[in-house]
């Protein structure tokens, strides 16, 4: 098996020598075990924080072990009841392209005729998910809300914008750091205005795009976009606090947003949340996301790398916004 490992805490940014790729003979089946193909890896931002030692709501990732996180794949041989070969199955043993652990940490999922097996990993997956809870639960979206969802043209933004469309906003809004991706935010996705937040003033293109203000903020990025956000909301505004991926390689500590008290004269409510704590919304996000995903009515894009001895430096391209939609690692 092919595997990353983590062999340095990275101090700001990431950098290659912060992994090694290794070679690992597996051992004979043991029972209750399964062997798994993987077809796709995932990478995202928050395993930047779980490379620092620090505690947060992910216990840090151990120095010299294969680093783990999302991954889809096919069982290759069995010695349990529950997963058979064949089966597609989606679990957390990633950042390799071979995998064998006891069958209870593998979900077995449906192939979707058209859909590639990479989707569980994004528009039906975790990312998808995080955008489903944040807008509807977290940040409470009502019908005719104007939205302002940052990191708009990754793979959570991409589906806050969709999501917030079919579940009745009145505007969407997006920022993204390059021309292309903003096109592609109106073109494609169905944003109302997007602009690119390297262009100059945030607060300027903010007021130009939603000269009525804001009702919904879905901030992936935090720093200076969530102080733009503040300055821009409506009176009982809602933020929901989703990621903050400007400040994960600084290595001072962040300036805050200055105008916190809008937040009072304002009454706006900011709420942070991790997934994990919200996975009992997962039967009603899949039922939505399947319909729309079936109907076209949500469209989506994958960033894909190839090769598993890519895997640390799709993550790092992750970080530096080389990926459009959900940036992933095909082993083949
Ligand atoms: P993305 O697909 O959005 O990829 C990361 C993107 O971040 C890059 O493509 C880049 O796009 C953008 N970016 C990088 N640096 C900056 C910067 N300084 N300012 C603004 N944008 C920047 O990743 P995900 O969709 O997986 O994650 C998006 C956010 O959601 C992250 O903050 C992540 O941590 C968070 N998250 C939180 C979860 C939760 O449970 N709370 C679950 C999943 C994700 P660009 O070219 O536009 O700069």
């Amino acid at each position: 098996s092919t595997q990353t490992q983590l062999v340095a805490r990275p101090v700001g940014w990431p950098t290659a020598a912060d992994f090694r790729t290794v070679q690992v003979t597996l051992p004979d089946l043991a029972p209750g075990q399964v062997r798994v193909a993987n077809e796709f890896v995932s990478v995202d931002p928050y395993m930047r924080g779980r490379m620092n030692d620090a505690k947060s709501y992910a216990a840090p990732y151990a120095l010299g072990a294969t680093m783990t996180g999302g991954a889809v794949g096919r069982v290759i041989a069995s010695a349990s009841d529950a997963v058979a070969v064949g089966d597609v199955v989606v679990h957390q043993h990633g950042w390799r392209d071979l995998v064998q652990e006891d069958a209870s940490g593998f979900r077995v999922v449906p192939e979707i005729p058209g859909v590639p097996l990479s989707a569980y990993l994004g528009v039906l997956g975790m990312t998808a998910l995080t955008a489903y809870v944040g807008l509807l639960e977290i940040a409470g979206l009502k019908e005719g809300d104007t939205v302002f969802v940052s990191g708009a043209a990754g793979a959570v933004g991409t589906m806050v914008g969709q999501i917030a469309r079919l579940k009745g906003a009145g505007r969407v809004i997006g920022s993204a750091g390059s021309a292309e991706k903003v096109a592609l935010l109106t073109e494609k996705y169905g944003f109302d205005d997007a602009f690119n937040y390297k262009d100059g003033s945030l607060a300027n293109q903010l007021a130009a795009a939603a000269p009525e203000g804001i009702d919904v903020y879905f901030d992936n990025v935090g720093g200076d976009h969530l102080e733009a956000a503040l300055g821009a909301f409506n009176n009982g505004g809602r933020a929901a606090l989703c990621g903050a991926i400007s400040l994960y390689n600084s290595t001072d500590a962040p300036a805050g947003p200055r105008n916190m008290s809008n937040i009072i004269t304002r009454g706006l409510s900011l709420k942070g949340f991790t997934v994990g704590n919200y996975v009992q919304h997962f039967p009603a996000f899949s039922a939505d996301m399947s319909g729309w995903l079936a109907n076209g009515e949500v469209v989506f894009d994958e960033t894909v790398v190839d090769g598993i001895d890519n895997t640390a430096r799709a993550f790092l391209g992750l970080m530096r916004g080389e990926n459009t939609g959900k940036m992933v690692v095909r082993t083949a």
